[in-house]
């Protein structure tokens, strides 16, 4: 459902992905792993069209995002109205919560199913009651963000990705602004979420055990290349690449 094709992305003289090939399945839970400054981050966010790339091609859920170099040399940049379409597939959560701070739990979830899907106002609060349940936040909707811990904060955002309904779900790196004793909550909600069999998951993050128990695969990359991807029994506790063990190592 995901497909990088020889995908290369430069930051001016600086190359970040290097002729990336990678794959996720349809319903796979997939990690990527790697050192700071490899291209995890990048490679979400070029899934969300916030940012294009240099070279290559990249594929979502059969059609193409971004493009292979036009005839003249310049990158084909897809419309405005491709990029909405493709972004409606997707739904990603960040490391910072996100939340728009002048608007209740509630108004967060339902704000872009109205106005994007255009869903009515009865429809919309009746999908954020469901999310809200499923993520355990029924009794805050009418709070506004900065009345919530960042565990709770992480939950909404949880819940206003899903009220579109996209086929796949980007993490980055969820847990990593929370204190550690808000962690498990958002572990909790995001592991109910890998049991569902038809979404697809791509997460980054830096919690390994937990990387380990959701995932079907795990990647790991350093400069931008996948050095090593497989089951997470692989990964873990045999890894193939010398690269891969001083990076695990290192973690512990
Ligand atoms: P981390 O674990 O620290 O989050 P990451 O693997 O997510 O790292 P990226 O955020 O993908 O790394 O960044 C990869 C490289 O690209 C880094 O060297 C970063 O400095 C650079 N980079 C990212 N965004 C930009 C930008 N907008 N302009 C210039 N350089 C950038
Ligand atoms: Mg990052």
């Amino acid at each position: 459902i995901i497909t990088f094709d020889d995908v290369s992305k430069r930051f001016g003289a600086v190359t970040v992905l290097d002729g990336l090939d990678f794959n996720v399945a349809e319903g796979e839970k997939v990690t990527i792993i790697g050192p700071s400054g490899s291209g995890k981050s990048t490679i979400l966010r070029i899934l969300m069209t916030l940012e294009p790339i240099s070279g290559g091609t990249v594929w979502v859920d059969g059609e193409p995002l971004w493009h292979e170099k036009a005839a003249d040399g310049s990158l084909k940049r897809p419309s405005e109205r491709h990029m909405r379409h493709m972004r409606t597939k997707l739904g990603m959560v960040f490391q910072s919560f996100n939340l728009f701070p002048h608007m209740s739990v509630l108004r967060n979830i339902t704000e872009a199913p109205v106005q994007v899907l255009k869903l009515s106002k009865a429809q919309a609060r009746e999908r954020a009651g469901d999310l809200l349940e499923m993520v355990g936040m029924s009794d805050h909707r009418d709070k506004f963000p900065n009345q919530l811990s960042g565990g709770q904060q992480q939950r909404v955002a949880i819940a206003r990705a899903l009220a579109m309904r996209p086929k796949i779900m980007l993490f980055d790196e969820p847990t990593s602004a929370l204190d550690p004793e808000l962690v498990g909550e958002v572990q909790e909600v995001i592991r109910r979420l890998a049991d569902a069999h038809d979404l697809t998951m791509l997460m980054v993050t830096h919690e390994m055990r937990f990387a380990r128990e959701i995932s079907d695969r795990i990647c790991f990359i350093d400069k931008g290349r996948i050095i090593e991807d497989g089951p997470p029994e692989a990964i873990f506790s045999d890894p193939r690449e010398e690269r891969t063990r001083e990076f695990l190592g290192a973690l512990l």
